[in-house]
């Protein structure tokens, strides 16, 4: 059987979960927020995906019927395209990322893939068809090897490894003794959350599925990182659907469309450079967190000359 390191009280869920044979790493994730149980309907066929566009249409949703999180949302990621979110922390972004995970089901609208919507497709195969990099990763207690591979438990060794390495992960994992074969854990190596976020990244990219979805997925490294990170990234989606939550806006600039999302509504949308014209939220948050990069590059310039 399979070690988790989770919280006694969601060994439950995650049980009965692998007793179903949903059993799925992203979706493990996901399970710290405890989501109800998505039922399939009976014999709901395969989602089979040929382009892979995304379409939220009119979404609404509320994990507590007493509070609306998302309000009305209608969105495309046309096939290949990316889409970004951004927006205050609390507006609802990863919400929608577990929604086209389908975690929940939506309290309205629809949500579809290629025009299928996901309420009527087996959960399973919509899970196969996206890589989920989520916000907080959790590995299995297993060796680092099997964590990557999980994205595509055929891949050949030299495949996992060049996963890693585009991951930027490869050369920490050989200083290891144990190199690829070093377990992780609870009961072995405790990884940083960067790390961590590195071995998902790996797991994603060795996995090359059609339909990506980044939620802040390079929020837990240092920016010199992040940004070899995002290369490997940016050629991983290149071709591919993706829906990108982004907290550090340099990473959405080449978004093919960006969503400000605030309150659980879309306020803005747009290109950059539109949002930028616009002077509106998306051009104030940009324009503080410049702000911010800058007065830490002058700290760093004055520490250097000390
Ligand atoms: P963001 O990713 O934009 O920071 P989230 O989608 O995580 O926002 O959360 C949006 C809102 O939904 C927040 O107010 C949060 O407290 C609430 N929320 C998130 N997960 C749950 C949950 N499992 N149950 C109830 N409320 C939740
Ligand atoms: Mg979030």
């Amino acid at each position: 059987l399979i070690q988790l390191s989770f919280p006694l009280n969601f060994i439950g869920t995650i049980y009965r979960e692998l007793k179903q044979g949903l059993a799925d790493v992203e979706a493990m994730f996901q399970l710290l927020d405890v989501p109800e149980e998505v039922q399939d309907k009976p014999g709901a066929p395969a989602l089979v995906v040929k382009e892979g566009a995304v379409r939220f249409e009119d979404v609404t949703f509320a994990y507590d019927p007493a509070r609306a999180i998302l309000k009305g949302i209608s969105f495309e990621v046309p096939a290949g395209k990316t889409v970004a979110i951004v927006g205050p922390s609390g507006a609802g972004k990863s919400t929608i990322s577990r929604l086209m995970f389908r975690f929940y089901d939506v309290t309205s609208g629809r949500i579809t893939i290629d025009g299928v919507d996901i309420r009527d497709v087996q959960q399973k195969s919509v899970r196969a068809v996206i890589g989920m990099v989520p916000q907080d990763t959790v590995l299995f207690n297993e060796t680092i090897a099997y964590n990557i591979r999980y994205g595509r438990p055929d891949a050949t060794d030299a495949e996992m490894r060049e996963a890693a390495r585009m991951a930027q992960i490869g050369p920490f994992i050989e200083t290891l003794p144990d190199g690829f074969d070093t377990e992780v854990g609870e009961r072995g190596l405790k990884l940083s959350g960067g790390e961590k976020q590195r071995v998902a990244i790996a797991r994603t990219i060795l996995k090359a599925p059609p339909i990506l979805v980044l939620d802040e997925a390079t929020s837990a490294l240092d920016t010199h990182t992040e940004r070899e990170i995002q290369g490997a990234l940016d050629r991983v989606s290149a071709g591919r659907t993706t829906l990108v939550i982004a907290h550090r806006l340099s990473t959405v600039v080449n978004a093919d469309e960006i969503i400000v999302l605030e309150a659980g509504q879309i306020k803005e949308r747009g290109r950059h450079d539109v949002l930028m014209a616009q002077g509106g939220l998306y051009a104030s948050m940009w324009n503080r967190q410049r702000e911010a990069a800058e007065a830490a590059e002058r700290l760093r310039q004055v520490q250097e000359t000390d």
